[in-house]
């Protein structure tokens, strides 16, 4: 039977409604088919899956792949119609922070007009086509962050949603188990600006000139390249850079010809990169420094578990980073982690970094030496794979601090209850298998209440 979707497109039954489109996928657990029926219960349209159900249906072959491709199909026509409406498309990719960055770049262009960006780290052949479809004629920029799991893959969804603007941030210097290796990461990243539309047609790479493996990709696209970065010959530069005791970063941001002081509302040295791509971005479509600087002191983080810092009422700061690690989000974290500690004590629970492959030992002893030399009370080490940072800071002449081995996010809660005292300041980092968000929830919750009535 005919059907016409006017609601949203959805995955979840649950958050199916009037006039949507459920899209069923056969889930890990559950088979999404069997869920058609609830979807249309609540108001679905129609149903797109890979066998019959009892609705009106888009049926693909192939299974999942089939319907994840028809999926993008539907993502990339929705995308062409809002680009011809005048939409932009700007696509953000890189090892760390494309979460964090798309967040901040949904808020500064916000202040331009109407931003669909996806929520958290909704930035896979799934996630985009889902994204797009929410956009309209009245959206003005479609944010999208693009994963890579390996060659071709950020290729593919630029096809599902074409970019204009196109931001790498980073290469991760690892090994990564899937990649073997940096210069196979840059080259998935580099696909980004090899998608753009060429200068001519109004394609703009923003590249992180501190970066040498991002830099080289300038000679990988037609489109216009801007350059941002903390040295003079970046075009978007960041002089002056500070941290407060809160951790949060102060700057004179120039660019254009113009400069202007900011303070992030977001936690980190690390994000002067960030904010420094997304202030790119925001020139293109014609703020000043004044302005991009304005609207980023009020853009804070929008997805949870990113350095999210929490101010006690016993004065404890707790700073939850534990989304995910590698080296150089773990190196961000401890160096902020050291900024907002100050003459306080301080203290990280720390989890493996996943997915190291060969490099996996060496760069945990590294974290460890860079904990001990930034002067870290207390190291509580979680799991096996982790071991390795308490040697590193064992091993690191003139460190004072203990360092305490634990098999998992329990015993590190357990490990803090005894040590931990009020205006002690801890931080949260791990991969995400380690599951230590509950760390620092447990902590949040008052463990130094209790912590003190067992002294
Ligand atoms: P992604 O989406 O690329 O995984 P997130 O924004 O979710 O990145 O951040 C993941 C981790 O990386 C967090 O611990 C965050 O604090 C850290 N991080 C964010 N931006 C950067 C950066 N530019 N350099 C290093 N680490 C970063």
């Amino acid at each position: 039977p005919d059907a016409t979707v006017t609601g949203p497109v959805v995955v979840d039954s649950r958050q199916a409604g009037p006039g949507s489109l459920f899209v069923a996928l056969g889930g890990e657990r559950a088979d999404g088919h069997d869920f058609a029926g609830a979807a249309v219960a609540a108001g679905a349209a129609a149903v797109l899956g890979s066998r019959p159900v009892e609705a009106p249906q888009l049926l693909a072959d192939g299974g999942d792949d089939g319907v994840v491709a028809a999926l993008g199909r539907l993502g990339r026509a929705v995308a062409d119609g809002v680009t011809a409406a005048g939409a932009d498309i700007v696509g953000v990719t890189g090892s760390s922070g494309k979460t964090t960055t798309k967040d901040l770049l949904a808020q500064v262009l916000g202040g331009l007009g109407p931003v669909v960006a996806p929520a958290g780290s909704f930035n896979n052949e799934i996630g985009h086509p889902l994204t797009v479809l929410r956009a309209d004629e009245g959206t003005r920029f479609v944010v999208l962050e693009k994963a890579a799991r390996g060659i071709g893959h950020i290729a593919h969804l630029c096809t599902i949603a074409p970019p204009r603007i196109g931001v790498v941030l980073n290469v991760g210097s690892a090994h990564m188990g899937e990649f073997g290796g940096r210069e196979a990461i840059a080259q998935a990243k580099g696909e980004l600006v090899e998608a753009l539309p060429a200068a001519d047609e109004g394609g703009v790479a923003v590249l992180n000139a501190d970066d040498d493996a991002v830099r080289a990709m300038a000679s990988r696209t037609a489109a216009r390249v801007v350059t941002y970065g903390r040295g003079a010959d970046a075009d978007v530069r960041a002089r002056d850079v500070e941290l407060d005791g809160a951790g949060r970063a102060r700057f004179t941001l120039e660019m254009n010809g113009g400069s202007a002081p900011v303070r992030l509302a977001v936690v980190g040295e690390h994000q002067v990169h960030n904010a420094l791509a997304v202030a790119a971005v925001a020139a293109e479509f014609g703020m000043d420094a004044a302005a991009a600087a304005e609207a980023l002191a009020q853009a804070g983080p929008l997805s949870r578990w990113r350095m999210e810092v929490d101010e006690l009422d016993d004065g404890t700061t707790v700073v939850n980073d534990a989304y995910n690690a590698n080296p150089e989000s773990m190196a961000a974290a401890l160096r902020t982690l050291g900024a907002i500690a100050e003459r306080r004590r301080s203290f990280a629970v720390l989890g493996a970094m996943a997915e190291l492959g060969g490099e996996a030992r060496g760069a945990h002893e590294e974290a460890g030496r860079l904990a001990a030399s930034l002067g870290v009370d207390g190291l509580i080490v979680v799991g096996q794979e982790a071991a390795p940072i308490a040697d590193g800071a064992a091993g690191t002449a003139g460190w004072h601090g203990e360092a305490v081995a634990v098999p998992d996010a329990a015993g590190a809660v357990e490990a803090l209850r005894t040590r931990l005292r009020p205006k002690d300041v801890v931080l949260v980092k791990g991969s995400r298998v380690a599951g230590l968000e509950k760390v620092a929830e447990k902590v949040a919750e008052g463990l130094t209440a209790s912590g003190k009535d067992a002294q």
